[in-house]
């Protein structure tokens, strides 16, 4: 038997002065060049590679190799989950507008904390509190990282060392990391339960008022609800009784919207100036959830309430990067026109895509992903429904349209997994769901129709039959 011939590499220098080794080194810098061929040089040799490797199999692979590397972590998908504002996936997309605000911000200067009459320093929340007080009738608002710190910064500031009373019916959890009663411990604030699961009246929460109570309350049950024989306190009965003993309400709103939703067909999510007029003291809310803004937590109410908040020295540590006030600004100014709004704002302008024309967006693509997919599958375009998600109106659905993708014959169940997994491995990754061994794309977030052709392109068929 002979001996296996010994693996002779060329010398990373010979491979960094052929063509594709320069072309590496114009498009990576020489570190990561000579790192990509040192790197695949000692794969071919541990990998029992044939004895002589060529010069341009190396740099080849050196290439392919720094591709990879320097595709972002972080990158575009379509989202056909069938859930608009999917945390996940980033929850809302921004208008235009306020992508042209961040983009602004992010090239030059700006008055973050300054005040241009007057030359002297200035509040980096101003840019944003006008709005939201014009828009909700607030006394005024505050502005931090998302709405998991608005509830942290409010019971911190008002509850620390003290109760804050919430009904058992409320003590939720979002999300994994979000529970309420994990939340006030953090905070500092001890939880007085009140009421049972499904039930909780008003003597419940004035029987539990006492020197240690900081403030009451109330948590929207955003991702479930509590159905049958359920009672819960009205907000202005829980505000008259919070301040018949000179405590705080505050409503945590969740989601938060600011205008009436049935406008456009939906049901009616009761909105930020709702629950300022129902007598909250203060109102918590996320931005980029309902609003369609960019991640931010808002709380509005009483000005001198604002005012201890923004005393706190959590506020410091919590506040709002000058990219994303300009973002919440910009997205809070659409508000002022709500003829357009449904036009300008993304997560608007997805929630009331009409079910038909999504029928006919799925009887386009139908021909063209059967087309793709190859044999082996069949694909029908279906009536579903879509989902507001991240804890907006639970049971709300949209009816919406989208495509089936199911295997012929009796297949295994890996094998829409597979699918799923082909669509998830070309350049834009297609995000779909699996429900019943079928793979559902629901179309109603799917905007660019030219974007998600491109990416069927990448799917390779031959790939694909092989998965059927
Ligand atoms: C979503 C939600 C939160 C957390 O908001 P984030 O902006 O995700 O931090 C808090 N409370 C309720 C009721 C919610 O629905």
């Amino acid at each position: 038997m002979n001996k296996p011939e010994h693996f002779r590499p060329p010398s990373v220098d010979t491979v960094l002065r052929s063509p594709g080794g320069e072309l590496a080194i114009v498009r990576h810098g020489r570190n990561e060049a000579t790192d990509a061929v040192r790197h695949v040089i000692e794969r071919l040799r541990s990998g029992g590679a044939p004895a002589a490797a060529s010069v341009d199999h190396v740099s080849r692979l050196a290439l392919d190799w720094l591709e990879e590397r320097s595709r972002p972590s972080q990158c575009p998908v379509i989202n056909l989950t069938g859930t608009v504002l999917h945390t996940n996936l980033g929850r809302a997309l921004l208008a235009e507008e306020a992508i042209e605000a961040v983009v602004a911000a992010m090239r030059a200067p700006t008055n973050l904390e300054y005040g241009i009459e007057t030359g002297s320093r200035g509040e980096r929340d101003a840019h944003v509190r006008g709005l939201v007080r014009e828009l909700t009738g607030a006394e005024d608002a505050i502005l931090v990282n998302n709405n998991a710190s608005a509830v942290l910064l409010v019971l911190n500031t008002l509850a620390r060392d003290r109760e804050a009373i919430v009904s058992r019916g409320e003590l939720i959890e979002i999300g994994g990391a979000f529970r309420m009663p994990d939340i006030m411990a953090r905070a500092g604030a001890t939880l007085r339960e009140v009421g049972t699961t499904n039930r909780t009246h008003l003597k419940d929460y004035a029987e539990a008022i006492g020197p240690e109570t900081g403030l009451i309350m109330k948590v929207h049950t955003s991702n479930y609800v509590v159905q049958g024989f359920t009672a819960e306190v009205e907000p202005a009965e829980l505000a008259k009784l919070a301040h018949q003993h000179d405590l705080p309400f505050v409503d945590d709103l969740g989601s938060g919207t600011l205008i009436d939703l049935s406008r456009w067909g939906l049901r009616k999510e009761k909105t930020v100036q709702d629950a300022l007029k129902g007598g909250a003291d203060l109102v918590t809310f996320s931005g980029d959830k309902l609003l369609g803004g960019p991640q931010a937590g808002i709380v509005a109410g009483r000005k001198d309430l604002i005012a201890k908040l923004a005393k706190n020295p959590l506020k410091r540590a919590l506040r709002l990067d000058k990219l994303r006030l300009a973002a919440l600004e910009a997205t809070l100014r659409l508000y002022r026109d709500p003829d357009r709004l449904a036009q300008r704002l993304p997560t608007l302008r997805l929630f009331t895509r009409t079910a038909g024309d999504l029928r006919a967006l799925a009887e386009r693509l139908q021909p063209k992903v059967a087309a793709a997919i190859g044999t082996g599958w069949t694909v029908e375009a279906i009536d579903c429904a879509s989902q507001i998600g991240s804890g907006a109106l639970p049971l709300e659905t949209l009816p919406s349209a989208g495509l089936a993708l199911r295997p012929l014959g009796k297949a295994a169940g890996s094998t829409v997994e597979k699918l799923a997994a082909a669509f998830r491995a070309v350049p834009v990754p297609v995000i779909g769901r699996i429900a019943q061994g079928t793979l559902i794309f629901d179309l109603r977030c799917l905007e660019d129709e030219a974007l998600f052709a491109a990416q069927l392109d990448a799917l390779k068929p031959e790939q694909s039959d092989a998965l059927a």
